[in-house]
């Protein structure tokens, strides 16, 4: 069994794929080819965003709306500490201050509570009012912007988020990178009215290339020009015409081309994992000491994970072994809050600081899932997880 099974994919798109990568190899436009403006519309009519700008990954996906905003020294950026590395490494990128920002225990998304003290707490140089980096009540740092991420592919909670960054003048940059295809109040992930949004085609996730791949979304005619300078070493009218520095971060033809016949297959793909959570949530049920993972009213998850919280750390370790034993792979997304990680260490984050994302990390444990996953297989796992928490 696998975690993620790109190969199930494939054998149905296979002939689709195929063409579309020896159209390119025939055209040899390996740059910037057609493929791309192709594909960037069909992304942008998806997030029902005015642009989609691809590029060459999530990561710099997030760095682009960044860089383009001129975000640098002595700005505060508030981050999940409970998230992939890269959300918060393209603020210490820019040598602006990545500011920490706890999560809620059952959405994992951050939490708006915490992050009107974080602004509170920077606004005033004061550290009692929610845990900021060292150094930052001395230096005074300005709020410059918020990076919410829809974590394990659920969009978190704009209605929240929106009202307070703009009543603080924070620029809001979505990392969807997990949740694309997943929908909030009806409106589509990339396209809520964020600022920008940015997303991730890394092969597992639940919109894919072959290879590295990202798009950034947004309405804002003035910002777009801004990301496709950035995204071509800060071009201006002409390729040798540099206005800004800038970034090679083109996303390949090869893997517009590769993704065309993978988008059109994603809203189908969105519908199975639906169908697939919700097994898994029913065979989950009955065995006591674990929780499966609960989505907020109105948000339709992109399932980029499914992930368990289990009573306590034991319990945890425990399933994860039994699964291994009969042949169940599984993940822990996240191990490590970032706040803890090493790069970090020089902003003095003690683990406690956000003891939410702390107790997740010990309780958290990532089940196989993908749109192809046979119910059987399912039930297994199901069986497997009762039995040894029995
Ligand atoms: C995968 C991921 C990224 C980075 O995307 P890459 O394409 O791997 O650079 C950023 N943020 C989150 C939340 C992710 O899951």
């Amino acid at each position: 069994m696998k975690f993620i099974d790109l190969e199930a994919q494939y054998r149905l798109l296979e002939p689709a794929i195929r063409q579309r990568i020896d159209a390119v190899l025939a055209h040899g436009k390996f740059i910037m080819g057609p493929e791309v403006a192709e594909l960037e519309a069909i992304l942008a009519a998806q997030a029902q965003a005015r642009h989609c700008i691809t590029c060459s990954s999530g990561t710099d996906a997030l760095l682009m709306p960044l860089m383009a905003w001129n975000i640098g020294p002595g700005d505060a950026v508030f981050v999940p500490s409970f998230t992939f590395f890269a959300t918060a490494e393209v603020v210490a990128l820019t040598h602006a201050t990545p500011v920490f920002v706890d999560c809620d225990p059952v959405t994992f998304n951050m939490d708006p509570a915490a992050l009107k003290r974080a602004i509170q707490a920077v606004l005033t140089s004061n550290p009692t009012l929610h845990p900021l980096p060292r150094h930052a009540h001395e230096g005074r740092l300005k709020p410059r912007a918020v990076i919410p991420v829809d974590l394990f592919g659920a969009a978190a909670d704009y209605n929240a988020i929106l009202p307070l960054a703009h009543k603080h003048g924070l620029l809001v940059l979505e990392d969807a990178a997990q949740a694309f295809g997943g929908s909030y109040h009806g409106k589509p992930v990339c396209g809520l009215g964020c600022d920008v949004a940015a997303t991730s085609f890394f092969p597992a996730k639940p919109l894919g290339c072959y290879g590295d791949g990202g798009a950034v979304f947004t309405d804002d005619d003035d910002l777009a020009e801004k990301l496709r300078s950035v995204r071509v070493h800060g071009k201006g009218d002409d390729k040798y015409e540099n206005v800004r520095i800038g970034l090679n971060a083109r996303m390949d033809t090869l893997q517009a081309a590769i993704m065309l016949p993978k988008a059109l297959a994603l809203p189908a793909e969105i519908e199975a994992r639906q169908r697939i959570a919700a097994r898994y949530a029913q065979g989950l049920e009955a065995p006591s000491g674990v929780t499966a993972p609960k989505v907020a009213a109105n948000v339709l998850s992109a399932w980029a994970q499914y992930t368990l919280r289990f009573d306590d750390n034991a319990r945890r370790d425990a399933v994860a072994a039994h699964l291994k034993e009969a042949g169940v792979p599984t993940a822990i997304y996240y191990p490590r809050p970032l706040h803890t990680q090493a790069a970090f260490r020089k902003l003095g984050y003690q683990a406690a600081d956000l003891p939410v994302t702390v107790d997740l990390c010990q309780r958290v444990l990532s089940l196989p899932f993908h749109p192809y996953l046979e119910a059987q297989d399912q039930d297994r796992i199901c069986g497997l997880i009762a039995q040894a928490l029995g």
